[in-house]
């Protein structure tokens, strides 16, 4: 699980590291607001924690901005202020969980697990494009026109969550040896197209019209017929 937090406290954001890298979270940190949203931007991250008072931009710009370009990750905020207000504000630019500081560790790491869990879903709840759907219980590859089902590996099914939770944008190479290896060592990418390569396997074999289109020197995009 690979987490962004955006603070600007820093004695708040090194304790806050402190516990989620001790929690097996792989923390990335930004102190400014434009940053932090340019980081969201590079889609490697399966939760947000995202604080309001930020230089640059506040959170409840972040969020609304983050939202509007179509990156859905989950995004927890936090805020100092305990006003109702906020939490509406908060909600409402697009954040799906708030925290008001102090908060208990236990309360914030309840609140990621929760979080997290909602990660793997596109905002309909589904994963599904096309005329595929994934089962997140069983890592099954469904076909809904073939109705053929065969059981991905873990890999193979990150690689396709990845690709439906971003429908509609080209990903690159190292997008995806981030996001789902962890890596950022280049001679390791080749695992990429090794993986992608299976992962097309699968899609022939179900017989599915869903696609993973190679774009020359920039990516991998999801298509299904002629979108
Ligand atoms: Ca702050």
């Amino acid at each position: 699980m690979r987490l962004l937090l955006i603070e600007d406290e820093k004695r708040m954001a090194q304790a806050l590291c402190e516990i989620l890298r001790l929690e097996k979270y792989e923390v990335d940190y930004c102190a400014d607001g434009l940053q932090g949203l340019a980081a969201m931007e590079s889609l490697i991250y399966d939760l947000i924690i995202l604080d309001v008072m930020l230089p640059g931009m506040n959170g409840f710009e972040i969020a609304k901005r983050a939202r509007k370009e179509g990156i859905h990750t989950p995004i927890l905020m936090l805020t100092a202020k305990a006003e109702l207000e906020d939490k509406v504000t908060g909600l409402d630019s697009g954040a799906d969980d708030y925290l008001t500081k102090p908060f208990m560790t236990k309360e914030l790491l309840a609140r990621l697990r929760a979080l997290s869990r909602r990660s793997v879903n596109s905002p309909d709840g589904t994963l599904a494009y096309g005329d595929i759907v994934l089962d997140t219980d069983t890592l099954t590859l469904s076909c809904t026109t073939t109705d053929q089902s065969v059981r991905l590996s873990e890999k193979e099914y990150r690689i396709l969550e990845y690709l439906i939770v971003n429908q509609g944008r080209i990903l690159t190479r190292e997008q995806f040896a981030v996001k789902i290896w962890g890596f950022e060592n280049e001679a390791e990418y080749n695992k990429v197209e090794v993986y992608m390569s299976f992962t097309r396997k699968k899609l022939s074999f179900v017989e599915a019209k869903t696609e993973i289109k190679a774009i020359r020197g920039i990516g991998y995009e999801l298509r299904y017929g002629d979108v």
